[in-house]
């Protein structure tokens, strides 16, 4: 190529730009420990968060943090048209939620730290910079190519059964002189700008993911954009520059960026910066049918973040079963530390599966009943309020109006070895416990079918007559077995097993009677004391009430 690029560059850019040596010290090697991980989120705004994002958050965070590294948040805001006011707000605010705390980058209220600007679109004379030097050494050109010369291209390439891209004889602004240019750049001509790649695809090169290993994979030969017409840059280009200049030293991002990894490698070693690392993380997958498959955006809900909060899955299920898909240890780590902090365990991103984690809905449901069966019943009661605040006012003006019958129905089975595990989700408390609210009870279940109605009626008037609160669960049950022998059911379950056909039925069954005046329905925890959080009157209340439906 013979052409004055330095005039070239003028031309393309006659503002005033910093020097790259300017913009080097402005943003200085960081100061941090050997090991330290400076890696990043680099989200578009698009305003649909994906627990793919907190996937790789998640990653990203335990890596910067558990090295002493730093994370930040950059917001790659280059594609005006998907963006969608309020997103970066959104994407804050739900990666907060879920413990991926940035130490400096894109806050709500601007900017935090010494390496922005953080959002792409402010940092244009920075790209312009090294746009203009990438001209200066020849390794980028203008392309004047309408959006109709580009597809016409693309239709010649298919007829012509060549591979598509800007490349080789395709590449027609290429090695055009400086007068051609000229001539549209005064005309005002619209441009992009182009890398010029001295890449094969007869060539190989190798590199190491830190995540799917060592690969070969094909050079570049196609002559990508740099800058959009705009003067924006391509996603490719702020990459390099931006994770130069903020000096990140590990790439944690989806796998569908491999395809252009190797551009990528060429435009840093063009630009002379050093390769950070890379960690190329799977898509979350499911299970359809027999087969896998991506977890969709479009076709499952539970693929966007804001499903977990209105289901109401507790912040630390959610993140303790993420942990659990990504790193092959955490299971038997936690049955060794059950009680241990989540972020207490060692992330490995050597335990991560390279194909992506399998996401299954039900293992989700199971942590959460154990996440949620080790909390006190003051957290339960917390998170289930903050939960119906934002989902169920009237449950929620029901708790908040009396916290001590939620509090008690709560504190049933918890705290022992083996505490109960019922509920997965917040919008499950209402159904497991609601019933105690007088305003919320009702009869939900059929009442127990093999049940004889007129000795139910008996065995439910019989205890309303003896029963008393202060009775601990042995008198409790002796005074239900008392009633259930003077009405011939059998009290010796050894007894009535062997021979069931001489009794009209067991304690069992005049149990479940109670319970089902009490509760409405035919399950419940510890049905002794749901009556005594009920107290005298109003368990009397049910019984009688119950009693006179049959
Ligand atoms: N904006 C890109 C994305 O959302 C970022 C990829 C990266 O982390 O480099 O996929």
């Amino acid at each position: 190529m013979n052409m004055d690029t330095t005039k070239l560059a003028q031309l393309l850019f006659p503002q005033p730009l910093k020097t790259p040596e300017e913009w080097e010290a402005i943003y200085p090697p960081r100061n941090l420990p050997e090991g330290a991980v400076v890696t990043r989120m680099a989200p578009s705004p698009t305003g649909f968060v994906h627990l793919g994002n907190v996937v790789q958050g998640l990653t990203s965070e335990r890596m910067a943090h558990q090295t002493g590294g730093v994370l930040f948040l950059r917001i790659e805001d280059t594609d005006a048209k998907r963006e969608v006011p309020g997103a970066v707000e959104v994407l804050i605010n739900s990666l907060a939620h879920y413990n991926i705390k940035f130490d400096e980058g894109a806050t709500i209220d601007g900017d935090a730290g010494h390496y922005g600007p953080y959002r792409q679109r402010q940092r244009a004379p920075i790209y312009h910079t090294y746009a203009k030097w990438l001209v200066e050494q020849g390794k980028a050109y203008p392309c004047f190519c309408t959006e109709e010369e580009l597809t016409a291209m693309r239709a010649r390439q298919e007829a012509e059964k060549a591979n598509f891209g800007y490349y080789g004889k395709w590449a027609v602004w290429r090695d055009r002189d400086l007068d051609a240019i000229e001539a549209e750049l005064k005309k005002g001509t619209p441009w992009v700008l182009r890398f010029r790649s001295e890449g094969s695809i007869a060539n190989k090169i190798k590199f190491t993911d830190l995540l799917k290993g060592p690969m070969e994979i094909t050079e570049n030969d196609i002559d990508h954009v740099l800058l959009k017409s705009d003067g924006i840059p391509t996603y490719h280009f702020a990459h390099a520059v931006d994770d130069h200049l903020m000096r990140t030293t590990h790439v944690v991002r989806g796998d569908e960026w491999l395809s252009t990894l190797p551009f990528h490698i060429q435009l840093f070693q063009a630009l002379g910066f050093r390769l950070p690392k890379y960690l190329h993380i799977g898509p979350l997958q499911k299970m359809d049918g027999d087969s896998k498959r991506k977890l969709s955006k479009r076709k499952d809900p539970e693929a966007a973040l804001t499903y977990y909060r209105a289901v109401g899955y507790p912040v630390a299920s959610v993140y303790e079963y993420l942990l659990n898909i990504l790193n092959s240890g955490f299971e038997d780590w936690r049955r060794a530390n059950p009680d241990a902090p989540a972020d207490s365990f060692v992330f490995s991103a050597k335990k991560m599966n390279p194909a992506g984690s399998l996401f299954d809905e039900a293992k989700l449901r199971d942590t959460s009943k154990n996440v949620i069966s080790r909390m006190t019943a003051e957290q339960v009661y917390d998170e289930t309020l903050a939960w119906a605040k934002e989902n169920s006012a009237d449950f929620a003006a029901l708790l908040a109006g009396d916290p001590d019958t939620a509090l008690r129905a709560l504190a049933i089975g918890r705290g022992g070895k083996k505490p109960r595990k019922d509920i997965a989700v917040w919008s499950e408390v209402q159904d497991y416990m609601g019933y105690l609210y007088d305003e919320l009870f009702g009869y939900t279940d059929e009442f127990p079918p093999a049940m004889n109605k007129t000795d139910a009626k008996q065995a439910m008037l019989a205890f309303a007559a003896v029963y008393d609160p202060a009775d601990d669960n042995t008198l409790w049950f002796d005074k239900l077995k008392e009633i259930a022998q003077s009405m011939g059911y059998a009290t010796d379950m050894k007894a009535f097993r062997a021979a069931p056909e001489q009794y009209p039925g067991s304690v069992a069954d005049i149990s479940a009677c109670i319970r089902y005046a009490i509760t409405g329905r035919l399950n419940s925890p510890d049905l002794c004391e749901l009556m005594r959080i009920l107290g005298h009157g109003r368990s009397v209340k049910r019984l009688t009430d119950c009693a006179e439906t049959l």
